[in-house]
């Protein structure tokens, strides 16, 4: 279990740092890979926050397998920060861990499990934190934030915005702890997954006419997209940070058919983009929905009226757009001395969050080069700095 809420002591480094390693432990124990049920760790997690006197809420997916958490420090009023963390992680399967993944192993200052960079140790240090804040005398709330399923399309944070703005949460920032190492990160592509799908009709390859050939509409298809590819070049924003500055294209996977001599009846390709701004998911999908109704069906269903082109979301996670004003940013650069945000390469929740209307960071401790492989680690003196702000944080809310 965890440990149980004692005298506040939130300058006491040490033993914040003891209780953020007891706190890892048991969450590390919990193998919440993505494909398996996180309750386990959200019950937990639950029962410490609720003995600490914190209002918490959670929000089962409709299986009823996986949960949500959103639990309150201090008053039930709007603004505050919200500290920010999925419970999920990355499968283990065919790697070579040196120690049982599931297991939190300490090897000169390094903790070793799968989780402990992505993103557990941000989620222990904030627990361990939470107890002295419960005892200080907040003028805005803490609140802590912990979703299911961010590793396979942002499933959790999706479900819950909503779910927040309904109950009127309105929560002024919010801080993902992401591995960054303490890097304060004020931006990221999003990233949108789709197959899309061409079912045809098969006949003889010496007859093209009377088939509909779905391999050759998904070409068709294709050079649509790439010609989208071309045209969000010119549509990136002025002063864009990323590399490279626009929205990008891939195809990624294309197939379909059988032999040489069959026409074929079913093709499918697998693609993806990463918008730097959202109106540019908005201007790919309009024109691909205009190029299916008007040229593609009409062309294929003129053969074979039950011919069909469908397209399955596989995720869309959403970016997080730097913004010149930005509050979470300036307090972070003022807590940590920092006085340069940075942007990103990979994805994370934090854009669901800023759409809510919250100004958001990406921060937390632990290397992206750690996560997702075997024998992830995080240093004691990444969780050590990451306390530091997260009290400085918490100070902030007493003013
Ligand atoms: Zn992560």
């Amino acid at each position: 279990m965890f440990l149980r809420p004692s005298e506040p002591q939130i300058s006491d480094t040490a033993s914040l740092l003891a209780a953020t390693e007891e706190h890892l432990s048991h969450l590390i124990a919990c193998p919440t890979v993505s494909s398996e049920s996180n309750l386990a760790m959200i019950t937990m997690m639950a029962d410490f926050l609720d003995h600490l006197g914190a209002k918490v809420e959670i929000f089962r997916d409709p299986g009823g397998g996986k949960a949500n958490l959103f639990a309150t420090i201090g008053p039930d009023v709007p603004g505050g920060v919200v500290l920010s963390g999925h419970s999920d992680v990355v499968p283990v399967t065919d790697q070579d861990w040196a120690s049982d993944p599931f297991t939190l192993v300490e090897r000169q200052d390094h903790l070793y499990g799968r989780g402990t960079c992505d993103m557990k140790g941000f989620i222990a240090a904030a627990l361990a934190l939470a107890e002295p804040v419960s005892k200080m005398q907040l003028k805005r709330p803490l609140h802590l934030c912990f979703t299911h399923d961010e590793e396979v399309g942002c499933l959790g944070a999706r479900a819950l915005v909503p779910e927040l703005q309904r109950l009127g949460y309105a929560p002024r920032m919010a801080i993902i702890g992401e591995p960054t190492g303490m890097r304060l990160i004020e931006g990221h592509k999003g990233c949108c997954e789709y197959t899309t799908r061409f079912h045809g009709l098969e006949g003889h390859g010496s007859a093209p006419d009377r088939g509909v050939n779905a391999v050759l509409y998904a070409l068709r298809y294709t050079n649509r997209l790439m010609e989208l590819a071309e045209a969000l070049k010119v549509r990136a924003p002025q002063g864009s940070r990323f590399d490279p500055p626009w929205t990008t294209v891939n195809v990624g996977r294309l197939a379909g058919g059988a032999a040489h001599n069959v026409i074929p009846g079913k093709a499918e390709i697998d693609w993806e983009m990463r918008p730097v701004q959202p109106g540019d998911a908005a201007f790919v999908k309009e024109a691909l929905a205009h190029c299916v109704e008007n040229e593609l069906l009409p062309a294929m269903r003129a053969v074979h009226p039950n011919a069909e082109i469908t397209t399955e979301v596989i995720g869309e996670v959403v970016g997080l757009m730097p913004l010149p004003d930005n509050e979470a940013r300036d307090l972070i650069s003022r807590l940590t001395g920092s006085n340069s945000a940075d942007v990103v390469p990979f994805g994370t929740e934090a854009g669901l969050f800023q759409q809510m209307g919250m100004s958001v960071v990406v921060c937390g401790p632990g290397e992206i080069a750690q996560a997702h492989k075997p024998d992830e680690f995080v240093t004691r003196g990444q969780l050590a700095q990451c306390l530091g702000l997260l009290e400085g944080v918490a100070q902030s809310l007493r003013a």
